[in-house]
C-alpha cells in the first residue's frame, strides 16, 4: 500500500474542557462552562473567521462528520493539540489568563494581623 502524504487527512477539533475533559459541541457553550463551573473567564474567538486552513489536515464541521484525526481546541483561540488536556490548559494558562492577572482581587493575606478577640 502506497501512503498518499500530498492527501490531507481529515481532523476534527473538539470543544473540550481543559479542567474536567467535559466536550461541547461548540466553543461559546464551551466558555459558558468553563466560566460557571471553574471561574476561567475566556473570550470568544471572532465568529465570522473560520479555522486558518492547514496544510496537513481537512477540518471537518461537525463531530459526526467523518474524520481521521481528533484533536482538542481552545475555545478563544485557533490552537489546537492532541488529545492532552494538559497542553490544552497549558496553552490557555499561558495565553489567554496572563492579561486576566492584573483583573484579579489580590488575596487578603492581611486579614489574619486584624483578626480582633472580642469576648
Ligand atoms: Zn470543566
Ligand atoms: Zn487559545
Amino acid at each position: 500500500m502506497v501512503m498518499k502524504n500530498h492527501i490531507r487527512r481529515t481532523a476534527y477539533v473538539d470543544n473540550v474542557c481543559c479542567e474536567c475533559g467535559s466536550p461541547y459541541s461548540s466553543p461559546s457553550y464551551l466558555i459558558k462552562h468553563m466560566m460557571e463551573v471553574h471561574q476561567i473567564q475566556l473570550h470568544p474567538r471572532m465568529q465570522s473567521r473560520s479555522r486558518p486552513i492547514s496544510t496537513q489536515y481537512e477540518f471537518v464541521k461537525s463531530k459526526s462528520d467523518p474524520h481521521q484525526c481528533l484533536f482538542y481546541g481552545c475555545p478563544s483561540c485557533w490552537f489546537y493539540c492532541p488529545q492532552d488536556l494538559q497542553r490544552l490548559a497549558k496553552h490557555i494558562q499561558d495565553t489567554h489568563l496572563v492579561d486576566l492577572e492584573d483583573g484579579y482581587e489580590t488575596p487578603e493575606y492581611e486579614e489574619e494581623k486584624n483578626v480582633v478577640y472580642e469576648h
